[in-house]
């Protein structure tokens, strides 16, 4: 019974975070420039410090592995970066090919 409850209270959470995360991508992506910069403003600071909470988690041991991603016996492991690093990397660069669709006005 706990695990089902664990299981309903963690599909809520991610739920909403996944919901603001789109809203909050929307709004800066496809609002006006003032709504934009307002939800921008809002929300980017706490959003950094989310991810720098998350991203904090992931660092190297001795053996130079992610103390979080490694997975297996030590001599399984392979001598790559931490897959959360690559994966942020990777979403943050394919976010570049979807700037704004209209550009800030100059004033
Ligand atoms: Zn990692």
């Amino acid at each position: 019974m706990v695990a089902q409850n664990n299981h309903v209270v963690f599909a809520a959470m991610r739920e909403q975070l996944w919901s603001d995360l789109e809203t909050t991508c929307d709004v800066v992506l496809d609002g006006d420039d003032h709504t934009a910069a307002v939800v921008a403003r809002d929300r980017l600071p706490g959003l950094v410090a989310g991810l720098r909470a998350l991203l904090a988690q992931h660092t190297p041991d001795a053996n130079g592995h992610c103390r979080q991603c490694r997975v297996g016996r030590w001599w399984h492991r392979t001598p790559v970066p931490c897959r959360v690093l690559l994966e942020f990397r990777l979403a943050r660069d394919h976010m570049v090919d979807r700037r704004p669709r209209h550009r800030l006005r100059r004033h």
